[in-house]
């Protein structure tokens, strides 16, 4: 068993986008991500003080938006329309999960497509769909770069994504796909999962469960990839793999936390460069 290493990966990825900051920079182009919080959410603050950070270190400005919980809905998509217009902003970001009272599929279709880093807008989600240039949801497309670059062949094999949510199940198969995988979606109504899961050359679990795979679900020599973060009981992470038992059965496997985690945000840098590119 080889484990695949996110962090390490995760790096590369920001050293190859603050290289190309730099050059945007000099080209007199600065690379500038708007990141809006609404509300006071614990977690939602530290993963928006980490993406601050993250733009620090690859020299994107970032431009920081707190608003208080009441903030309306209507607020809200009059500030998204400001940064739309904004010739300074490439890369618009609204902090999910958001208030109750804020519908948030109004607040995604209000981002311009072209500044949706994030990759959720349906204009987005359809060019992925039909292969067309788009923005790709950060935490699959960090997926593709971890396979990639630890020299996994995509092309031709079985791959099997437990989970069909629209940030990571969806649009993770639909990657997979245009890599030439084939590919088969499992989730909370799929029968005999076991039996399907253990035909997967390459196993990507999202599903949002502590532990649930075991080695029942592994095929022999399979790459894994587990999406799950979680604390256990004693407050340790862990993935929705159970990875001590499942790691002697298994070629290579994403590690909690190091592995997919830090992947999502430096795919976030790659998705705000290209913008910035693009513009
Ligand atoms: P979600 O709750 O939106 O979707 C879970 C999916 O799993 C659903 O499609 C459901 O059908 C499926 N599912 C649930 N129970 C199942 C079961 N018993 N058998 C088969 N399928 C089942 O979750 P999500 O947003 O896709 O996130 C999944 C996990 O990934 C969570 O633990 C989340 O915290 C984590 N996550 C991590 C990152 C990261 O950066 N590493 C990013 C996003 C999500």
């Amino acid at each position: 068993m080889e484990l695949i290493d996110g962090k390490k990966i995760s790096q590369e990825i920001k050293d190859e986008c603050k290289a190309k900051a730099e050059e945007l920079i000099k080209a007199g182009k600065t690379p500038c991500l708007a990141v809006i919080l609404v509300g006071n959410d614990p977690a939602s603050s530290i993963y928006v003080g980490n993406k601050k950070k993250a733009c620090e270190y690859c020299n994107i400005k970032s431009l920081s938006y707190e608003l208080p919980e009441s903030t309306s809905e209507q607020e809200l998509l009059d500030l998204i329309d400001k940064l739309n217009n904004d010739k300074e902003v490439n890369g618009i970001l609204v902090q999910l999960p958001l208030p109750k009272h804020i519908d948030e599929n109004k607040v995604i279709a209000k981002i311009d497509p072209s500044k949706d880093v994030d990759g959720f807008h349906v204009s987005n989600v359809g060019a992925l769909c039909v292969g067309q240039e788009g923005f790709v949801s950060c935490t699959p497309a960090g997926i593709i770069q971890l396979l990639k670059r630890s020299n996994v062949d995509i092309s031709g094999k079985r791959c099997v994504v437990i989970g069909r949510s629209n940030i990571v199940g969806k649009p993770m198969a639909l990657l997979m796909l245009k890599e030439n995988a084939t590919v088969t979606i499992c989730h909370s109504k799929t029968a005999d999962l076991k039996a399907v899961a253990s035909e997967a050359d390459i196993l990507i679990v999202a599903i949002g469960k502590p532990r649930f795979v075991g080695p029942e679900y592994v095929k022999d020599g399979a790459v894994v990839i587990d999406v799950g973060i979680h604390r256990d009981e004693n407050n340790k992470m862990c993935g929705d793999v159970d990875f001590e038992k499942v790691k002697d059965k298994v070629s290579l496997i994403t590690p909690v936390p190091g592995g997919v985690g830090p992947m999502t945000i430096a795919m976030l840098m790659n998705n705000v460069i290209e913008a910035c590119e693009r513009y």
